[in-house]
């Protein structure tokens, strides 16, 4: 009965991988047989969980193993494991028919100059097959399915037949048939030292059929021939002598094929750590992550006692592409019991902003047939990961003491030491020492809190910081004059998520952390200021009033300010509410609730600066007469510049795009009714007066 063959069309994306990893010219080959052999310990990894809580499922093939049989007679190199297989449905999906999210991804890497050694990050590894292989062969059977092949010569289709050959039990048996140039594959020497590098401390024994040379003994009598023919050659001498030795017998050489283990399996963190090679933590790293760089930092420890476990943690050296993707597993760290692997995406095992961590845990007292639910309520595991997230703290401060290895791992994971600063309440303020922030004293470098904290004036309590949407747009926001003016220093926090962390944080070695744009900010004054203050503050009062009038429900208060020096005023927020800066992250969550929104970002204060020329001439005319309509006007447009200096959005533009325009005519003296095509011809006209039109604008207000 012949099977019927089906074929499908490779995805879209898959395809163009495909001719990309074919046309174009690597270097880095060698790589495809990680990525296989890696694929294999995957679905080994699958079938001995499974087989934890459910033993028959290895009845089929009892052995866990991977096999690489080079053919040099058909230029095949095969790859053969026990894992777990794949179902017909598996191979359509899993190789063909559905693109993983790195598919486009690692193109888009590829094209910025990424090497193709970097294809298992992105979860396409299998294709690299294709590197060195013309055909490739998958031939696999899963527990609950018949098995199958898969044929592909890549060329945009593969094809999906019912396999009635032999049988394989169960596992994935993978034949490359190599591209001409690509021979060097069948070499055992080759094979051999590519294992060595690249798949050492794969946990499951990869043996490689090796052909091997045995002297056997014959009788005499079957070398006769031989021996006539070199006795013609005029050896004779020499032959009489061995013969003479080896009387009647002769030895020699056959040629038979047998199984040569190649990885060492020793785990290594069952070995001492001082006996570990860094170019071993690097290997065992890679093999673990498929990282193609080393590891940036490593930290190998025991715990004994009452409970006994063993880890190894690594921090890579970039962040992966996907690194707050949510729907990515959650951990990197691969859960062992006793030697045995259970599993690779345990979430109570480290905690969510770790999970750039990688590393392995092999625990000496959870039971083995452990189920994930088993796992949420289990003491034990709390106690690992406490002593896993201690840590990995620990290796980042490890880390800082090294300025260059600091700077490389805050590029890539700040953002998850701000997320654990909003998260993990236990670990808050020895994570904040973690933190480098720009600052108005700073320069190009980045300064710690520490280092902020013994540079902090006299007479200065607290910490201030400023947040926004760049240093750009910070660094000369109004509301750091006063504090700049007294030789404080201003934290810029320029990312999204320092606005979360800073909320949580609230202060660092006992000082308060304090928003320069926010109500609450008190700088302290002599006598003399004080004094000053105060008459400014009643001579401004009825101003206050008049703008409060004006403005209504726009804001809470108008009052007079104590943090701007040059500016004619700005808009501060509610200590608890919502910063400019926040509510700018919130707007951009477009499916957020509303409600929170209304409630987080009415509470504007408007505040003045009694010392700039605009509002002293505001006050005179407001005073002389209440009812001008230039006042009106004056205030609305200060309100509207206010919101833009302070970091906020325009819900209008076009309301104050007039007003502005309105100035203008009246900068440029222009009749109230003339059109607006007129106005653009006269700006034209005084296009390079800009001096004169500031003067008359002043003259103006
Ligand atoms: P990744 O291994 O990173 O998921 P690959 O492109 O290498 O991506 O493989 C795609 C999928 O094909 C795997 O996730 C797995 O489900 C399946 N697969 C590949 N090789 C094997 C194998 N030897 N045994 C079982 N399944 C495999």
């Amino acid at each position: 009965m012949a099977a019927e063959t089906e074929t499908f069309a490779f995805q879209a994306e898959i395809n163009q991988l495909l001719s990309l990893i074919i046309n174009t010219f690597y270097s880095n080959k060698e790589i495809f047989l990680r990525e296989l052999i890696s694929n294999s310990s995957d679905a080994l990894d699958k079938i001995r969980f499974e087989s934890l809580t459910d033993k028959s499922k290895l009845d089929a093939q009892p052995e866990l193993f991977i096999h690489i049989v080079p053919d040099k007679s058909t230029n095949t190199l095969t790859i053969i494991d026990s894992g777990i297989g794949m179902t017909k449905a598996d191979l359509v999906n899993n190789l063909g028919t559905i693109a993983r999210s790195g598919t486009k991804e690692f193109m888009e890497a590829l094209a910025a100059g990424a090497d193709v050694s970097m294809i298992g990050q992105f979860g396409v590894g299998f294709y690299s097959a294709y590197l060195v292989a013309e055909k490739v062969v998958v031939t696999t059977k899963h527990n609950d399915d018949e098995q199958y092949i898969w044929e592909s010569q890549a060329g945009g289709s593969f094809t999906v037949t019912r396999d009635t050959g032999e049988s394989l039990g169960r596992g994935t048996k993978i034949t490359l048939h190599l591209k001409e140039d690509q021979l060097e594959y069948l070499d055992e020497r080759r094979l051999k030292d590519l294992i060595k590098k690249h798949s050492e401390f794969i946990s499951y024994p990869i043996s490689l059929w090796v052909e091997k040379t045995t002297t056997k003994e014959v009788s005499d009598d079957e070398e006769e021939e031989k021996d006539e023919k070199e006795e013609e050659e005029g050896k004779l001498e020499e032959i009489e002598e061995e013969k003479e030795k080896e009387k009647k017998k002769k030895k020699v050489k056959e040629v038979s094929h047998e199984w040569s283990l190649v990885n060492k399996q020793k785990p290594i963190w069952m070995r001492k750590p001082e006996e570990i090679t860094k170019d071993e933590y690097a290997a065992f790293y890679k093999s673990l992550t498929n990282d193609w760089e080393d590891h940036l930092a490593v930290k190998h420890f025991s715990v004994e006692g009452q409970l006994e476990f063993k880890a190894v943690l690594f921090v890579p050296k970039r962040a992966p592409f996907d690194l707050f993707d949510t729907r990515k597993k959650l951990n990197n760290i691969k859960l062992y019991v006793r030697r045995v692997f259970i599993m690779d995406n345990c979430e109570e095992i480290i905690p969510e902003y770790l999970s750039f961590v990688k590393g392995v845990v092999d625990s000496e007292d959870l039971p083995l047939n452990i189920s994930r639910e088993m796992l949420q309520q289990n003491k034990i595991l709390k106690v690992i990961r406490k002593n896993l997230v201690k840590k990995a703290v620990d290796l980042f401060f490890e880390i800082a003491e090294n300025k260059e290895d600091y700077d490389k791992f805050y590029e890539a994971f700040s953002k998850n030491i701000k997320l654990g600063i909003h998260e993990d309440s236990q670990n808050r303020a020895k994570l904040a020492e973690l933190l480098r922030f720009h600052s108005t004293k700073s320069g190009d470098e980045m300064t710690s809190l520490k280092d902020y904290v013994t540079r902090m004036k006299e007479g200065q309590n607290d910490i201030y910081y400023i947040t926004g949407e760049s240093k750009k747009a910070v660094e000369n926001s109004p509301f750091l004059e006063k504090l700049k003016k007294k030789g404080y220093e201003v934290l810029f926090m320029t990312d999204a998520i320092d606005e979360y962390a800073v909320g949580q944080l609230k202060e660092f070695d006992g000082k308060k952390l304090v928003s320069a744009t926010k109500e609450g900010l008190k700088l302290e004054d002599t006598e003399e200021e004080k004094k000053k203050k105060e008459e400014l503050k009643s001579k401004f009062e009825p101003l206050c009033k008049v703008m409060k009038d004006i403005l209504g429900d726009k804001v809470e208060k108008v009052v007079v300010s104590d943090r701007v020096v040059d500016s004619p005023c700005c808009l501060v927020t509610g200590e608890y509410g919502w910063t400019a800066n926040m509510e700018r992250i919130m707007k951009a969550q477009a499916l957020r609730d509303s409600s929170m929104s209304s409630y987080m970002s009415s509470k504007k204060t408007m505040e003045i600066n009694p010392e700039n020329a605009i509002m002293e001439e505001l006050r005179k005319r407001a005073d002389s007469d209440k009812n001008d309509k230039s006042v009106k006007d004056l205030v609305l447009l200060l309100f509207e510049t206010a919101l833009l200096t302070s970091g906020f959005s325009l819900d209008d533009p076009n309301t104050f795009g007039n007003r502005i325009h309105r100035m203008l005519k009246l900068g440029l003296s222009i009749d109230d009714d003339a059109g607006a095509a007129d106005i653009d011809e006269d700006m034209e006209a005084v296009g390079d007066a800009e001096e004169t039109e500031g003067s008359k604008m002043e003259e103006v207000d």
